[in-house]
């Protein structure tokens, strides 16, 4: 399947809004992945498909997952969460997407993980501050963004968590392990600079 195959495909399977969030990820991936340093062919192919199981039911989300054999403990935490591992597999299954990067980067998108490579680090960016976003803090995000890719992916997950707090919402652990991990290899860039 060629890239607007999959295009076309995706978009089918979502609401009109939603593909317009998919193409605002899509252009401020590239974008990030050009400043950065990652593959822009990757970062794009990873967000036109990142939410592409966004919209399905969660019980049809649950089964995937299940089938996935990559479920860990997601079955625990919040359904919001299943999507993007969701995403992974049938990006493989059925769209034949073989670069695992490419499925890292969308198995990864809404929790991050430890050891973020540089591509799931700008498709999960791109996701918080693609230019349809808006939340508080978002134009912050979008500052620091120009300067260091960790520094606004750690604004970027210190507002979920902040979301997450306020409402009184469990928090998935490993985007506070994430999280640390960024902040830790800033704290070295310090010490070594
Ligand atoms: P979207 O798919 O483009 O809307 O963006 P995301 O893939 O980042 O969606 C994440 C959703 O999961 C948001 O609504 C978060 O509030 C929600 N969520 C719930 N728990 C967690 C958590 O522990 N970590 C993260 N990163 N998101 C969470
Ligand atoms: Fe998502
Ligand atoms: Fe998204």
């Amino acid at each position: 399947m060629d890239r607007n195959a999959i295009s076309e495909r995706v978009r089918a399977q979502m609401p009109e809004r939603r593909w317009a969030h998919t193409a605002g990820v899509m252009e401020t991936a590239v974008s990030l992945a050009e400043r950065y340093g990652a593959d822009p062919a990757k970062a794009e192919l990873a967000a036109i498909l990142h939410d592409v199981a966004k919209y399905w039911k969660i019980e049809d989300q649950k089964r995937e997952l299940i089938e996935s054999g990559e479920a860990g403990d997601l079955l625990e935490y919040d359904p919001q969460l299943w999507h993007a591992h969701v995403g992974a597999y049938v990006a493989r299954r059925d769209y034949g997407i073989e670069d695992q990067e490419v499925l890292d980067a969308i198995r990864w998108h809404t929790s991050g993980r430890i050891g973020m490579t540089t591509l799931e680090k700008v498709v999960c960016l791109a996701d918080y501050m693609e230019p349809g976003r808006e939340f508080p803090g978002v134009d912050r995000i979008r500052e620091e963004a120009v300067r260091s890719l960790d520094r606004a992916l750690v604004l970027g997950f210190d507002s979920t968590i902040t979301f997450l707090l306020a409402n009184g919402r469990p928090i998935y652990p490993l985007t506070v392990l994430a999280r640390n991990d960024l902040i830790r290899l800033l704290d070295k860039e310090a010490d070594n600079g």
